[in-house]
């Protein structure tokens, strides 16, 4: 037998969750409605299919640029920060592993809510540190809660999104700011922006209104429509940020994804009519579930997440009864939020087919779960 890393070999191989694609090939058909992983239904600007596209055709042949140059300059030229302050990744998620490797020892004790994003516990297990969770409070990030845990754990990394996935809540950005200050200088704090296109302007500190243990990271996968090409970024101090070059992947981002980014990011307008989509497309999911007898949730994300008072059971019948009628949504299977359903925003004639289905969805869970 050769030798696996102990840490490695008792995790489970489902993590962090089962793809809809393995899903669809379980049950032999095709989603009719995507709205489970968050992406950007309505697509990236024509602007950068068409770069990516042109990258692509050019430069296939050979490696990316491992700097990332032109997308680094023109993300810290726009966020005023300096170059030496921006690192690109292949996604958020990349980069949480990154922050995980470089900011803390095996064994050490890392702060988050109980039933955060996954990916980032993701992290944390498979690099064998250990998960110190704080519940939510009313369905959003205790900042409460993770700053007393912090003072008492004495953590080297804190994380928190922004607003959150999977309950799609947020807090203002003097909270955040204020949260930011008091933690000792000692704790990394990684605030994840995935939805700071979509969030109220006043829900995301200033560049310059967080402390230097901070680092926030932002991506391309959400509002930009482009989850599939893996580009996003950290912000931080260039002292911290300049750790990442010394063991990330320097050709994970790709020639077309650098592109494609660029291009998605000059086409602010394009991304300001995303945004009027996936607003719309949040209240006509709340209003599809109040039809339904669900509660939804207010959201400044790209999902809703919607409550199903009959408690968790019921929930995870309902995501089946919708996966048999070709919906593809998710939940959270922490303690406290897993009786809500999490559905992302989708195209028109994904949300009708999500009206369609609901009620049927409905009667199926509650014959199944009746006892
Ligand atoms: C979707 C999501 C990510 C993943 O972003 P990628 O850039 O695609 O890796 C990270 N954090 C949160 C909170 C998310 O919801």
């Amino acid at each position: 037998m050769v030798k696996i890393n102990p840490t490695i070999e008792k995790l489970s191989s489902a993590a962090p969750f089962i793809a809809p694609e393995e899903t669809e090939r379980q049950r032999g058909v095709i989603f009719k409605a995507r709205l489970g992983a968050n992406e950007g239904n309505f697509g990236p600007s024509p602007a950068a299919l068409e770069a990516m596209a042109k990258a692509t055709q050019d430069s296939a042949w050979k490696y990316g640029d491992p700097t990332g140059h032109d997308l680094r300059a023109t993300l810290a030229d726009s966020l005023g920060v300096p170059f030496e302050g921006v690192v690109l990744g292949t996604g958020i998620d990349n980069l949480l592993g990154l922050t995980v490797r470089i900011f803390s020892e095996r064994g050490d004790k890392i702060v988050t809510s109980l039933g955060a994003y996954p990916t980032f516990n993701y992290h944390v297990t498979g690099n064998g540190r250990v998960l110190s969770t704080v519940p939510y409070a009313d369905f959003h990030e205790d900042l409460d809660g993770l700053l007393k845990r912090v003072q008492d754990v004495r953590p080297p990394i804190v994380y928190l999104s922004n607003p959150d996935n999977p309950m799609g809540t947020w807090w203002p950005a003097e909270k955040v700011e204020a949260f930011a200050a008091a933690l000792p200088s000692t704790t990394l704090f990684i605030l994840d922006e995935a939805y700071s296109e979509t969030a109220p302007s006043d829900a995301i500190p200033a560049i310059g209104n967080l402390p230097e243990n901070v680092i926030r990271m932002r991506t391309f996968s959400k509002a930009y429509g482009l989850a599939g090409m893996r580009c996003g970024y950290a912000i931080g101090e260039p002292p911290l940020i300049s750790q990442f070059n010394k063991i990330r992947d320097h050709f994970g981002v790709t020639s077309a994804s650098q592109a494609g980014a660029m291009a998605a990011f000059s086409d602010q307008e394009y991304l300001r009519a995303s945004i009027a989509k996936i607003e719309l497309a949040r209240s006509r999911i709340a209003t599809i579930a109040s039809d339904n007898g669900l509660t939804p949730i207010e959201s400044a994300s790209n999902f809703v997440a919607c409550v199903c008072e009959e408690g968790p059971q019921y929930a995870n019948a309902l995501i089946s009864a919708l996966a048999e009628e070709g919906v593809f949504i998710r939940k959270s299977m922490a303690p406290g939020l897993d009786h809500c359903i999490r559905v992302s925003v989708g195209r028109d004639e994904e949300l009708d087919w999500f009206e369609t289905a609901l009620p049927r969805a409905i009667e199926t869970a509650a014959l199944s779960t009746a006892t």
